[in-house]
């Protein structure tokens, strides 16, 4: 195999989708498993779509995801500059050489002729208004002109583009290595702009030629750019580059999690989760999203489930360190059906990642919520509460938000709980066992135990008949980690305290 060289090639239009991030982990992936090479190129030709601070903002996720990029953008490299914007000679060259072979035109019609083009196909009842091989020869280009008129032309500095020459009526085939063969008939193909007027180059020209330059092997992309391939095939051919050609491979597309069409950020919006890697606030519209880090998403739970979208292992394992996952990945087992993006997923492989945790590191995230709440805690205590939620958070932050009781009695209660739970048995059973906690001089798990069955024998009131409003004293809500650990933790003397709030206020204020 040629030494494995992959690039991921995003334009700078705004935040990086999360589907971006996945095209970027399978060549990562890929790149790592050969002991290859992982690029960056920015694709920023599109000068109207250029939006500020959307390369800094993709570096930024690839940085976070932990996807490392080895040649590129922000590290340099042999092939450097790997920004198109700044190889626009490099490309001027190579369109300069397709119009000397007559492989490509100058085609100097305006947008009204074009326009004027277009209306004329359709009157005469033409399914294709296409600038093609069966159009060109009658529009404004230097195969209809003189050449002197298109020296005349070019001299006096008129706009114009250089247009791909597509051949008629012959089959182009490629292999894509996830959809298989590939044949297009050229005709299907228009006369694609390879240079703009504004001298630079579109997408495909400066693609193909920087896949070239760069001796990238394996061309991984989204499935959106396949009817594309058969064009770039053309060129590889027409620059004679097609022994050097890379392989193709076009990732699935990510769909909505009941399959039905794609992810689209509206839909993410709508169900409430985030669709960009990192916070971001679009620079034109002032729109704010939400990324997955801010939102909790640990960055190697993102990977896990970023690279099930698509491909699977053929086995049962679902944890895969980003290791397991450069040795187990191959392009041969990436599926061409839609992937459904199921949130719920993620969420799960989040759980699964902080569960791996040991208590000690999860309280790491326990203490940046504290810091931020300006609460003290013994280290301790955050490791005893992160004991007691870990199986129950999906999220770092869930540890203060679902345990906040730990450290400040609650405020907000359960009430229509309390109103149907709230009786004479559950008065008496909690008075006793304040009275037996107050004469215990510490407590710890064991002991909350056992003064409770103790209560319970003395009172003739089976404990588990009060646990729920014992729970609802402690902690404001239903449900929640074990009740004798959290008396642990949160001490014997703020359990009494709570106990004595509540049988002064719950009698009172429930009828
Ligand atoms: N610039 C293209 C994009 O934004 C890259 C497509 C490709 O990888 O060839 O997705």
């Amino acid at each position: 195999m040629k030494e494995v060289r992959v690039r991921f090639a995003p334009s700078p239009t705004g935040a990086l989708h999360i589907g971006g991030v996945r095209t970027a982990l399978y060549n990562f992936l890929l790149a790592r498993k050969h002991k290859g090479t992982m690029i960056l190129r920015i694709e920023d030709t599109d000068q109207t779509r250029f939006v500020p601070g959307a390369e800094e903002y993709i570096i930024d996720s690839l940085k976070w995801a932990g996807i490392e990029i080895d040649e590129g953008v922000g590290k340099g490299g042999p092939h450097a500059p790997y920004r198109q914007s700044e190889r626009k000679a490099i490309y001027q060259k190579y369109a300069q050489q397709l119009v000397s072979e007559g492989k490509a035109y100058y085609a100097f019609d305006t947008e009204a002729e074009l326009e004027a083009m277009r209306e004329r196909l359709k009157a005469q009842g033409s399914s294709d208004q296409q600038y093609s091989s069966g159009t060109r020869m009658q529009m404004k280009n230097s195969l209809t002109l003189s050449e002197v008129e298109v020296a005349e032309k070019i001299n006096s500095g008129v706009h114009y583009v250089i247009r791909l020459k597509v051949p008629t009526n012959e089959e182009i085939q490629l292999t894509d290595l996830i959809r298989g063969e590939v044949r297009v008939n050229s005709s299907q193909i228009d006369d694609k702009v390879l240079m703009k007027s504004d001298g630079m180059p579109t997408y495909h020209l400066a693609n193909v030629v920087d896949d070239y330059l760069m001796k990238i092997s394996h061309v991984i992309r989204g499935e959106e750019w396949l009817p594309s391939a058969p064009l770039h095939v053309l060129l590889y051919k027409f620059l004679r580059w097609e022994k050097e050609m890379p392989q193709f491979a076009h990732l699935p597309l990510l769909l909505k999690a009941d399959g039905n069409g794609k992810l689209s950020k509206r839909d993410a919006d709508k169900a409430g989760f985030p669709i960009f890697p990192l916070n971001w606030t679009d620079p034109k519209t002032n729109e704010f999203s939400t990324g997955f880090r801010e939102n909790g998403y640990l960055p190697e739970a993102l990977l896990n489930f970023l690279a099930f979208l698509g491909w699977n292992p053929g086995t049962e394992q679902e944890i895969f360190s980003m290791q397991e996952l450069v040795d187990t990945f191959s392009i041969e087992r990436i599926g061409k059906a839609g992937a459904k993006f199921d949130i719920h997923k993620a969420q799960w492989f989040n759980q699964q990642y902080l569960r791996a945790k040991t208590d000690q590191q999860l309280s790491a995230f326990l203490f940046e919520s504290l810091k931020k709440e300006n609460i003290n805690c013994p280290e301790e205590k955050a490791i005893k509460v992160c004991a007691a939620l870990k199986e129950r958070v999906t999220f770092p932050q869930d540890f203060w938000e679902h345990g906040k009781f730990f450290f400040n009695a609650p405020t907000q209660f359960d009430h229509p709980l309390i109103a149907k739970k709230w009786n004479n048995d559950v008065v008496k059973f909690l008075s006793a066992y304040q009275e037996e906690l107050k004469a215990q001089p510490t407590l710890n798990v064991e002991s909350a135990k056992m003064l409770l069955d103790h209560t319970a024998q003395a009172t003739g009131i089976a404990s588990g008949k009060i646990m729920q409003m014992l729970r609802v004293v402690l902690t404001g809500g239903a449900a929640g980690p074990d009740l004798m650990q959290t008396m642990d933790i949160i001490g014997k003397d703020e359990a009494i305290n709570r106990i004595s709030f509540a049988l002064e206020n719950f009698n009172v204020k429930i009828p």
